[in-house]
């Protein structure tokens, strides 16, 4: 966005709490490397231009990336600056900082999706002898004591951990729900590639069945080795990992799992198909038939036969906890009654129904890789322009 301004001639200004690339600084785990290639995090006019376009960068070569990008484009960050209150006032909005106040005409809020980690109520009910962890607050396997862990939630960061976790000699139970189950290659190619190709990144809001479902989807079950490895349930059925179903309670020290586990696999099973199918079709539409391997399908998702429906956490067994159920974001200090019932700002694509107000870096905000580092340069793109508009056209009444 910053980029974006500057092109436009917009005087601006960013407010960043701790320094650049702080969410990759201070809230990943320490093997964690991206799950998109690295050639898939374009950014205006910066782009990856080393020897392994197809690997996955590491956590220093992530931050790397993105201080190298401040840099280069001069952005005008204000580092160590906290943002406690944005508040509307006649001409625009004024920003309360713990470095002061601002005033400006049109504010981009760009904190990120995944400030507070989601945590289930059923997590007040956990014996007290069990230890818990977040994503945000896991770092390593030696963080944890030995013994079983129960990791809750299936999506790239509960699959990862996981398999992790296990590998370091932790034996694993998974508690899975709705996941995305996704291959890392399919027909020779990375699955982020043929997303990219196909245009299943580019998807619009505006133009997809249900865009409020589609916001809340979880992310697919991905990671980025340089084995280039595939984190499904089959894989980590095979290195051990208990699979159950959805964590649904916790009585008398008793965890539940829901008898869901096989519908939930087949579901996902199904999703992922689907996606193969969009891909072969445009595959053969383009002419890759023969130049790519032929089309298949993967085994399906293996589950045992009566998947295990609860566990005495009394017993000691599972020593750990580990949270992988989600994130959301943190607005406590937007002060602007732009919020719905469930506490999420409404907007259209973007722009906020405040005027001069815009949104960045949210699950489908504007397409399918609005969340993603490779999403930020088209959504900027657009939203520059309307806020570039906002500002030559003000309001009636607005101070100019
Ligand atoms: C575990 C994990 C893995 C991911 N993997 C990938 C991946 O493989 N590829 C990919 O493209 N994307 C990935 N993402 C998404 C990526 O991290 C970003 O969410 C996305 O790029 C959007 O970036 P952003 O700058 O909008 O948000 P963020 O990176 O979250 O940055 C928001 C910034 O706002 C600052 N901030 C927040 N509140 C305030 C305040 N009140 N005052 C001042 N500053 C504030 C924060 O300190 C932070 O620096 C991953 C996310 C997570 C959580």
């Amino acid at each position: 966005m910053s980029h974006c301004l500057t092109a436009h001639s917009i005087d601006h200004v960013i407010l960043e709490r701790g320094e650049v690339a702080h969410s990759w600084k201070t809230e990943r785990w320490d093997s964690l490397r991206l799950l998109t290639p690295n050639w898939l995090s374009r950014l205006p006019g910066y782009r990856y231009e080393g020897a392994d376009p197809d690997g996955f960068r590491t956590m220093p070569e992530t931050i790397d990336f993105l201080e190298g990008y401040a840099a280069t484009i001069s952005a005008p960050v204000r580092t160590r600056t906290n943002v406690s209150s944005v508040r509307r006032v006649d001409e625009g909005y004024e920003i309360r900082t713990d470095q002061g106040e601002w005033r400006c005409r049109t504010v981009v809020l760009a904190t990120g999706a995944c400030n507070v980690p989601r945590v289930p109520p059923v997590a007040e009910a956990l014996p007290s002898s069990i230890r818990t962890l977040t994503v945000k607050e896991y770092r390593r396997p030696d963080q944890l004591e030995p013994g079983g862990v129960l990791v809750v939630g299936a999506s790239a960061s509960g699959t990862q951990i996981a398999d992790e976790l296990q590998r370091s000699g932790r034996p694993v139970t998974l508690a899975v729900g709705e996941h995305i189950r996704a291959p890392r290659l399919y027909r020779g190619r990375d699955i982020k590639w043929w997303m990219d190709a196909a245009g299943v990144l580019d998807d619009r809001y505006d133009e997809i069945d249900d865009v409020t479902r589609a916001r809340n989807v979880p992310s697919l079950q991905l990671a980025g080795s340089t084995e280039r490895r595939t984190v499904d349930l089959n894989r980590l059925t095979g290195l051990g990992v208990r699979v159950v179903g959805r964590l649904a309670g916790i009585a008398d020290g008793r965890a539940q799992f829901s008898g869901s586990l096989r519908n939930q696999c087949e579901l996902s099973d199904l999703k992922m198909n689907r996606l193969l199918e969009r891909i072969d079709a445009w595959a053969s539409a383009q002419g890759l038939d023969g130049e790519v391997d032929s089309p298949h399908r993967f085994e399906p998702t293996r589950v045992e036969g009566s998947p295990p429906l609860g566990i005495d956490l009394r017993r000691g067994e599972i020593r750990t906890v580990v949270w992988a159920t989600g994130f959301r974001p943190d607005y406590s200090w937007l002060d602007v009654p732009v919020f719905d019932r469930k506490g999420r700002i409404q907007h259209e694509g973007g722009i906020v129904r405040s005027p001069g107000m815009y949104l960045m870096g949210l699950p489908f905000l504007r397409r399918r890789k609005s969340s993603l580092i490779d999403g930020a340069a088209a959504d900027a793109r657009d939203l520059s322009d309307h806020l570039v508009h906002v500002l030559h056209h003000p309001a009636p009444g607005a101070v100019g």
